[in-house]
């Protein structure tokens, strides 16, 4: 299975490609955890990405698409994959087009995860991050057994930078201008499927495998 999943911040993207993850062992390709490893681990690319990330903005086309095909390439052509996050521009989707063209490879479902904005900020004001292997929580919906620690590695639970209140309100912006025509794009190409993302977690697994499973 190769997957997209498109979304607003704070849509459950991640959340459901880990649940994917674990449960259907479709790796998760994340762009946004590609770029916090990088940034905890002050490399180059962490550095450059670090203030655009901060406020809100996207990372320049020309890096992203470097780090998936780089990131595909990697990969053996037969597994299947989850790309949470990307591509979040046409001109990414273009790129990963041709990527993928010249692996002979095809998208088999782009899921546009659907939610309603007062919803997201709820989410997205509780969510919490697990430093070691990026696991996610929430204060009030996913709360971890022990306050501030991961269940899985015991590590210390933050906050992004980027889920405090200005950022947020610039990445919703950003979604709507940047990314809501990455979903015309793939419309026009009949692997689109829309899922409804409000609801518990395990309801909305049920139906993206509903949605990923519909011939
Ligand atoms: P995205 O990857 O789309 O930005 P996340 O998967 O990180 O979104 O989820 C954002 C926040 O919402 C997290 O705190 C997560 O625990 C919580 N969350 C995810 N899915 C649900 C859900 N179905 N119901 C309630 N909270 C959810
Ligand atoms: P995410 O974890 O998906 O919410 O991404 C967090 C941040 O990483 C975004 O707000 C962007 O700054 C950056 N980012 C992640 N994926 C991309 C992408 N495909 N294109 C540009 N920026 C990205």
């Amino acid at each position: 299975m190769k997957l997209i999943f498109v979304g607003p911040p704070g849509g459950g993207k991640g959340t459901q490609a880990r649940l994917l993850q674990a449960r259907r062992a479709i790796p998760q390709i994340a762009t946004g955890d590609i770029l916090r490893e990088a940034i905890a681990q002050d490399t180059a690319l962490g550095r450059d990405a670090r203030r655009s990330m901060e406020a809100g903005e996207l990372v320049p086309d020309a890096v992203m698409i470097a780090i998936v095909e780089e990131r595909l390439r990697r990969s053996d052509g037969h597994e299947g994959f989850v790309l949470d996050g990307f591509p979040r521009t046409v001109p990414q989707a273009e790129a990963l087009e041709e990527t993928l063209n010249r692996m002979q490879r095809r998208i088999d479902r782009v899921v546009d995860f659907q939610i309603r904005e007062e919803i997201l900020i709820r989410r997205l004001s509780g969510r919490r991050v697990c430093q070691v292997g990026g696991h996610i929580y929430h204060l009030a919906y996913q709360p971890p057994r022990e306050a501030g620690l991961c269940d899985i590695d015991h590590s210390p639970l933050y906050q992004r930078d980027d889920d405090r209140p200005e950022a947020i309100r610039r990445r919703m912006e950003v979604y709507q201008v940047e990314t809501l025509p990455v979903l015309d794009f793939y419309q026009a190409r009949s692997v689109y499927a829309a899922l409804d993302a409000e609801g518990e977690v395990e309801e909305v697994y049920d139906r993206l495998l509903a949605v990923v499973n519909r011939r």
